[in-house]
């Protein structure tokens, strides 16, 4: 069964049917979901939201948009979070160039300060990059001390650069614009990445896959993505489904 790896089911885009949302997920496809946090708020309605469901897993991070709202105590809240059961990653994290919601140099602290934390805590991280691939690329090579583990989460970057970083130790994730008509180099690095550094998302309520482009996306979109992926590949969804579950469950040491 398929696993989307990364999605904001807190969003207030689901407050009208989150809890039937979740609890279709099984029928339809879905063995579950890890939930990602942007800031400190949506961390905390990630932990409740794994804490009350058996199929959510819970990421706790700040995104680059809002580094300009951490401190210290931030990174104290995170790392008490970090300890629960079901908090199985630090993120999302990284670094986000092209709103620049948060100074560049605000940003790069923060990014930072996190590794730091996921390596202390002894967490994979969920990094997201947008028109910072070199800064990105540089600050996690340079944190990398063969502790740090992770996931480029929406991967829009080269070929060459995505397996730079599983060098590194990373997995790449692919989301909705992968099944894009013009998504030329996404099709390109869902052929090459090797078959166990993979894993798929949804990063609903956004990027809706086609063909339901435009409207709200879900978790159980995530066969679009998977199914675009396993036919560039040329191998069968099942084949496709089966790899990213177990990597995903390797990655977030989910049993
Ligand atoms: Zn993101
Ligand atoms: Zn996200």
């Amino acid at each position: 069964m398929l696993i989307d790896s990364h999605a904001h089911l807190d969003d207030s885009r689901f407050d009208n049917d989150r809890d039937v949302l979740i609890r279709d997920l099984k029928n339809n496809g879905i063995e579950m979901v890890i939930n990602i946090g942007a800031d400190l708020g949506s961390s905390i309605a990630s932990v409740s939201l794994a804490e009350k469901y058996d199929n959510i897993y819970a990421a706790v991070g700040v995104h680059p948009h809002s580094a300009k709202e951490m401190d210290n105590s931030t990174i104290e809240i995170l790392k008490t979070f970090a300890k629960r059961d079901k908090v199985v990653a630090i993120g999302e994290i990284g670094l986000d160039f092209y709103y620049d919601n948060s100074p560049r140099d605000i940003q790069k602290k923060w990014f930072k300060e996190q590794l730091e934390l996921a390596k202390e805590v002894d967490l994979p991280v969920i990094i997201h990059t947008r028109d910072a691939a070199q800064d990105t690329f540089d600050i996690l090579k340079n944190a990398q001390d063969g502790r740090l583990k992770g996931v480029l989460h929406c991967y829009s970057g080269s070929v060459e650069m995505a397996m730079e970083y599983i060098k590194m130790g990373f997995y790449i994730s692919l989301a909705g614009p992968v099944t894009f008509k013009n998504s030329k180099v996404s099709k390109e690095v869902a052929k090459a990445v090797p078959l166990d550094k993979l894993l798929v998302e949804t990063d609903s309520p956004y990027l809706t896959p086609e063909p339901y482009r435009g409207k709200r996306n879900e978790p159980i979109f995530v066969r679009y993505v998977a199914g675009t992926i396993a036919e560039t590949r040329g191998i069968s969804f099942e084949e496709l489904a089966k790899a990213t579950n177990r990597n995903t469950r390797k990655l977030f040491k989910i049993v």
